[in-house]
């Protein structure tokens, strides 16, 4: 049983290590943004109020989110461990998640944060292309698909996102800068809490983080 959790702001490669980890690891990404954008064209109820807060770049109140995260948890897959990409974001979803894992006898065995600075950030963004059916992530110039435009695994037409426009982008910063930045103190009294330097190809970025894991896990990767 694995149970992580992706910490870091926009753009710093959460979407993109949790789909690296969670295959190698053989458990769920739980990704909070793919959830609720999947609502969004699904055009679920759950979306609609979602929807242009998404687009404004602000975050969706946290009974929403904690409300998918309590049933993503909730499902078979996740028993085995799960990686949280995107959540929590406020410290109110922090204490949320404390208490859903409580009630099912688990806890959070890593924090992995992701050290980016802003600059990096911002282009990053700038050239982001997803997959809106599997929520594969691609940049223009650093990771750009096989064939232009179109998903490497099922040849979806790729789409950039409407919040990694500039205004967005520098609303998104904000917001983690005042709201989600300060987990890092929440965390880190529990000694779970493990910084990774962010820049570098997404190969490098994998290798630390699987060996700041490596240091601490006494079960290897074929049996987590
Ligand atoms: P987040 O989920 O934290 O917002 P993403 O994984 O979506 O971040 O990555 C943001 C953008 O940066 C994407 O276009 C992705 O392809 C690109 N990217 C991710 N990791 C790296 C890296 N190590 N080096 C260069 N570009 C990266
Ligand atoms: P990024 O990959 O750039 O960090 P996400 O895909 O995680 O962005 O999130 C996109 C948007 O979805 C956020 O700007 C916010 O509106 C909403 N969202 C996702 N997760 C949460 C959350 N845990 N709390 C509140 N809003 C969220």
């Amino acid at each position: 049983m694995l149970n992580l959790i992706f910490l870091g702001p926009p753009g710093a490669g959460k979407g993109t290590q949790a789909q690296r980890l969670a295959r190698r690891f053989a458990i769920p990404q739980l990704s909070t943004g793919d959830i609720l954008r999947r609502a969004v064209a699904d055009r679920m109820p759950l979306g609609k109020q979602a929807n242009a807060l998404m687009d404004a770049g602000k975050l969706v109140p946290d009974e929403v989110v904690n409300g998918i995260v309590d049933e993503a948890l909730a499902r078979p897959e996740a028993e085995r461990g799960f990686l949280l990409d995107g959540f929590p974001r406020t410290v109110a979803q922090a204490t949320a998640l404390d208490e859903m894992l409580a009630r099912r006898g688990r806890k959070i065995d890593y924090v992995l944060n992701l050290d980016v600075p802003t600059d990096v950030l911002v282009d990053r963004l700038s050239g982001r292309l997803n997959c809106p059916k599997d929520g594969s992530v691609y940049h223009l110039r650093t990771n750009p698909p096989k064939r232009p435009g179109l998903c490497d695994r099922d040849d979806t037409p790729l789409v950039q996102r409407p919040d990694d426009k500039p205004e967005a982008v520098r609303r998104r910063l904000a917001e983690y800068e005042n709201k989600t930045a300060l987990l890092t103190d929440y965390y880190k009294p529990r000694g779970v809490l493990r910084t990774i330097e962010g820049v570098g190809t997404p190969d490098e970025v994998e290798g630390r983080i699987v060996s700041s894991l490596r240091d601490n896990l006494t079960t290897g990767p074929a049996n987590p």
